[in-house]
């Protein structure tokens, strides 16, 4: 990849707020879970990733290590933890972040990567060829057309999201390494639904459509030619804005742990979430935790109702279901339940 390709400026999309905020929210709290985004296609996806990716802090990285492990602290391989008690004094990098994209007819091997078993039973070595979910961590994990994957590769990839950790078994051979990434999965819907149980484990998910807006579509096409025309110009006028919203996710990224999550919160997201009839109790976890990171973004010391009010129509897209022959359960008349005044428990809650 050219050094030089100059990436579309995250501040200069138009529109797709929700796909823009869900993305934010990954970076300021990873442990999200991940976002789907939903469209049909030319609807910015990939370039709001690409975008965010610049964006993000740099890494602190082992520079020779395969899985860009930080220096110190939690999340090292096994080989980087074995150096730190030797006494080694790792070599440090700073790195940018990637977007690392899964190709679409990738095997498993190429997925979680593979082991020489012949040179593993020969020399007792341990011989690993790295595969994607090596080179994604740390970094954003980018699907395109997550539903047309095959099932097994999808849980693979979802498995390791939820553990941060990829462990791959060969012949009583095993071997691990931490694969923590934001996965960003995309899909149009009509060429194919992916199964509800892989859906849930996507923490939030929003669907996109072509704006209708006539003066943001006309925006868009003014923008995306003078990007073209001049992509440096376009970088130079975009670039006060682009560090004042870098500056702003770092801002939340460390703000994030001291924002507090009051009870009688979690409890009007539990209420929300049995009115809706969600499955389970990963919703009512995500919530918290995109609440939590919608706060640290906006600069508010304790969630109230009013960020759960933001966050949770992109925890229950894809977690409300309708019951055979009936209609889904109206998020947004929920919504306006949990924030009416007739509801005093959960004003007190939210001020
Ligand atoms: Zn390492």
């Amino acid at each position: 990849m050219a050094a030089s390709r100059v990436v579309y400026p995250f501040t200069a999309l138009v529109g797709q707020e929700a796909m823009r905020l869900a993305l934010e929210l990954n970076a300021i709290h990873p442990a999200v879970g991940g976002v789907l985004i939903r469209g049909e296609k030319g609807t910015a996806k990939s370039t709001a990733v690409r975008a965010l990716a610049r964006l993000l802090p740099e890494l602190e990285v082992v520079a020779d290590c395969a899985f860009g492990c930080p220096p110190e602290g939690e999340g090292q391989c096994a080989d980087c933890q074995g150096r730190v008690a030797a006494g080694e004094a790792l070599p440090r990098a700073r790195r940018r972040m990637r977007v690392v994209e899964l190709p679409i007819n990738a095997s498993e091997d190429r997925v979680v990567g593979s082991i020489d078993l012949e040179a593993a039973i020969q020399a007792g070595a341990r011989r690993f060829q790295p595969g994607v979910l090596a080179e994604a961590n740390r970094q954003i994990l980018y699907v395109d057309e997550v539903n047309l994957l095959d099932d097994h590769i999808v849980d693979v990839l979802l498995d390791a999201a939820a553990m941060g950790v990829n462990v791959v078994e060969r012949e009583g051979i095993s071997v691990w390494h931490p694969a923590r990434f934001i996965l960003v999965g995309t899909m149009n819907p009509e060429e194919g639904e992916l199964r509800p149980q892989l859906l849930d484990r996507f923490g939030l998910c929003v669907d996109v459509t072509g704006i209708r807006d006539v003066g943001q579509r006309v925006e868009i096409v003014e923008r995306r030619e003078r990007f073209e025309v001049d992509p440096e110009a376009f970088q130079r006028a975009w670039a006060d804005a682009e560090e004042a919203e870098a500056a702003r996710i770092r801002a939340a990224i460390a703000a994030l742990s001291t924002v507090t999550v009051h009870r009688e919160v979690l409890a009007a997201i539990a209420q929300l979430d049995v009115q809706l009839e969600v499955d389970g109790h990963r919703a009512d976890l995500v919530t918290r935790k995109a609440a939590q990171a919608y706060a640290a973004l906006a600069g508010v010391p304790a969630v109230r109702v009013q960020e759960v009010a933001v966050v949770a129509p992109m925890v229950l897209a894809h977690r409300v279901r309708a019951a055979p022959g009936q209609r889904p359960r109206d998020i947004e008349a929920a919504l306006r339940a949990l924030m009416s005044p007739e509801e005093p428990r959960l004003q007190a809650a939210s001020s």
